[in-house]
């Protein structure tokens, strides 16, 4: 079965960019890399504001791509909080609308080093709840030296957004999101990729309470959380199943996609069904971004 990756990057620009010795990975390269991995469709994320790298990309770069490899790509177009004049009050309704118009399934990943329930995001939230846009976010510890929607320990934040906003579906990414699966974590190593046994942790709390949160599992921060305790991992994957999804967090060519493989086997040595196989790789996809027929 091939699978759908839910978060990748990519740029037509390829060496043509500020990046300092990171390769970034063409169109036709991550095509390539798909066909290695057995994955048939990917969604384009842009990178869009200024913190997360040296170069920011626009929502018509990653439309254009997407449009010029329609076989393989979906895309996501990026709104800044800010964006719309600066104005806690923008009707970013017009945006996101204008975008979802031409094909946009979704928003983010959200990089913007803002605390997840100031204003501004709140009315970000808002209107992309308003909308129908499920938001994939990067989440951050600290203002500054990092990117990505801050909270605190214990993402009490993110948790009041989901219950102020519950038909918003949010996507959590990144380090700081899936440390909090195990309670253990601390200030010091929320922002890593902290090993050992979990014990259930805010993530799982969070879970239970709010049906719209969903887990991206890309990156090495989605691999560790489920590969740090795997009899955990299975157990997680028996309760949420429905709403976990792969993802690769593809940006450069030159990466190990070690969950696609830790999948395959958690799944051959039947240590998780066939069903949820299925709903994690692929079938999730389907459902949460309306892909049928496409
Ligand atoms: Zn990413």
């Amino acid at each position: 079965m091939k699978k759908i990756d839910v978060h990748a990057h990519s740029t037509m620009w390829g060496d043509n960019l500020p990046t300092f010795g990171t390769p970034l990975i063409s169109p036709e390269k991550l095509k390539e890399r798909y066909n290695e991995l057995n994955i048939e469709k990917g969604f384009i994320l842009p990178l869009l504001s200024p913190e997360s790298r040296n170069f920011v990309q626009s929502n018509e770069e990653i439309e254009y791509i997407a449009n010029n490899n329609a076989d393989t790509f979906f895309w996501f177009c990026n709104i800044d909080a800010r964006m719309g004049g600066n104005n806690k009050e923008s009707d970013l309704s017009k945006l996101l609308n204008y975008y979802k118009e031409k094909g946009a399934k979704g928003v983010g990943e959200i990089t913007a080093n803002m605390y997840i329930d100031e204003p501004f995001m709140d009315n970000l939230f808002y209107h992309c709840e308003k909308c129908e846009m499920p938001v994939t976010i990067h989440m951050s510890p600290e203002k500054y030296g990092c990117y990505g929607v801050i909270d605190d320990l214990g993402l009490g934040r993110l948790e009041k957004m989901l219950k102020k906003y519950p038909k918003l579906k949010i996507l959590g990414h990144s380090q700081c999101f899936w440390s909090e699966i195990d309670s253990g974590v601390t200030v010091e190593n929320r922002n890593g990729y902290p090993k050992g046994k979990v014990v259930e942790g805010a993530v799982i709390r969070i879970m239970r309470e709010c049906p719209n949160l969903y887990c991206d599992l890309s990156a090495g921060s989605g691999y560790n959380a489920l590969s740090r305790d795997e009899d955990f991992a299975y157990k997680f994957i028996e309760e949420f199943g429905e709403r976990l999804l792969f993802g690769t967090d593809f940006y450069m060519p030159a990466q190990n996609i070690l969950l696609a493989e830790w999948l395959d086997a958690a799944y051959k040595n039947s240590c998780i069904t066939e069903e949820n196989y299925k709903k994690i790789c692929r079938e999730n996809a389907i459902k949460i971004f309306d892909l049928k027929g496409e």
